[in-house]
């Protein structure tokens, strides 16, 4: 028996360490083409062997992960990784620069105003003719008529108001049939408290556009080409929002749903508060792969769980979007969410980094909002998670992400680490650090909903 033993000790020692290569998670491939100046190697070999790429010593963390970054030229760069023992061959293709004449046509404005109606449902109305960011005002459903006076970069500019103006994207709208819009009349209004919702119901004779935003005093909201002086329409909702929404029925009504604040239990503010878990990525799509070789999929699900039986002893009513290693589409994510009138939605990832940031030295904790709504929730929570985990404070920051963009409640994304970084990777692991990741997130919901 004892020999046995030794043998499998030896066995570990020898063929473990050495008969194992150099495990490299990122570029995904030995022959890869990418377009950057720069980017990086990831991966992790046996900690007491000596690694060089191109000659160059690699630094190992104790656990084995490392990241290096590399620059590329033009045309093809040749890595050669080498552990002592073997070497492997990169071929890097980094393509020459086309040299790209500027075909942004510039902005037409019509002779005539054409007239336009919306034929995809959940069509963004933007601020300026750029298809991403923060510049979305509404988004309207199928059949929502328009004015144009013009285009640029494939938008119509539409007018709003005898001042304001917007973009809808061409892809989104199609020409109508008619010599002008007739301006909606505001048959009837009524204001209302229910519960923990205040709603506004606007009659109308017909469906125009309209946009909230958030202010100090509540949420303000505009209907545009009504019938009045100055053909729009104002009001708001007053109070602190707590998730939003809007649509109209099919009587024309437009009605603005907002939910208060809640009061809460101050020993025990998480009681009956309705929280989606949202674990990033699942099934086929892997989210980003660590240095270690660990799935972000995998760590997401992982930690949502933690936090979902900590949150559930704390009286809070959850629901995940995933409960296992399954593919959920961004919408159904959504429809998961508002379908349980969620209070708040987290969605859980961990980071990694593009090849234009591999000389950037990446590492802790980021949370990401849309609406100024759930800004206060993510400051909170970058400062809480990092305050038990040690890992820096990457701050809250705005971001355009359909799980935030949609979901009608306070919602954030997290990153909770950077996979590609080695020692985060390393730490994310571990349970008792995934311990103090949730009890952070704990710790920011509790502070955020006791004041
Ligand atoms: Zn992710």
């Amino acid at each position: 028996m004892k020999k046995i033993f030794w043998l499998i000790v030896l066995y570990i020692i020898f063929i473990g360490n050495y008969s194992f290569g150099v495990q490299i998670v990122y570029p995904k491939s030995k022959n890869v083409t990418i377009n950057s100046d720069k980017t990086f190697f990831a991966g992790n070999e046996s900690p007491n062997r000596t690694l060089k790429i191109n000659s160059k010593k690699v630094n190992l963390h104790p656990s084995g992960g490392f990241r290096k970054a590399v620059n590329l030229n033009y045309g093809l760069n040749t890595f050669t990784i080498d552990n002592g023992k073997e070497k492997v061959i990169y071929k890097i293709t980094r393509p020459k620069q086309v040299n790209k004449t500027d075909i942004t046509p510039s902005a037409i404005i019509y002779k005539n105003s054409i007239f336009i109606s919306i034929i995809k449902d959940n069509t963004p109305l933007r601020s300026t003719p750029i298809d991403k960011g923060f510049n979305r005002l509404q988004h309207f459903n199928k059949g929502i008529e328009f004015e144009a006076i013009g285009e640029e970069r494939g938008f119509y500019k539409v007018k709003l108001s005898r001042d304001d103006f917007g973009f809808i994207s061409k892809d989104c709208a199609s020409e109508i049939n008619k010599k002008n819009l007739a301006n909606a009349n505001i048959k009837a209004l009524e204001h209302k408290t229910e519960h923990n919702n205040k709603y506004i119901k606007i009659s109308l004779d017909k469906q125009v556009p309209y946009a909230l935003s958030e202010s100090e005093h509540g949420l303000d909201i505009v209907v545009y080409n009504t019938d009045n002086q100055f053909q729009k329409y104002e009001d708001f909702i007053e109070g602190k929002p707590f998730g939003y929404t809007s649509y109209y029925n099919d009587n024309n009504e437009l009605i603005i749903s907002m939910k208060k604040f809640p009061i809460t239990d101050k020993k025990n503010p998480l009681k009956n508060i309705r929280i989606t878990i949202d674990p990033g990525h699942g099934g086929n799509e892997l989210g980003a792969t660590g240095c270690l070789g660990t799935q972000e999929k995998d760590l997401n699900l992982e930690i949502a769980k933690i936090l979902k039986n900590k949150l559930t002893k704390l009286g809070a009513i959850v629901n995940m979007t995933r409960e296992n290693d399954t593919f959920v589409e961004l919408n159904e994510r959504v429809e998961l969410t508002n379908n349980f009138n969620s209070d708040i939605f987290i969605s859980i990832h961990n980071n990694s980094i593009p090849d234009s940031a591999a000389d950037k030295d990446v590492t802790g904790t980021e949370l990401y909002y849309f609406y100024p709504q759930s800004r206060e929730l993510a400051k909170i929570l970058a400062e809480s998670i990092s305050q038990r985990t040690g890992f820096k404070n990457g701050k809250a920051r705005g971001q355009s992400f359909a799980v935030i963009r949609n979901t009608h409640c306070i919602a954030i994304l997290a990153e909770i680490g950077y996979l590609i970084n080695p020692e985060d990777n390393y730490k994310l692991i571990n349970k008792d650090f995934q311990n103090k990741i949730t009890d952070g997130i704990i710790d920011g919901l509790e502070k955020y909903l006791r004041q």
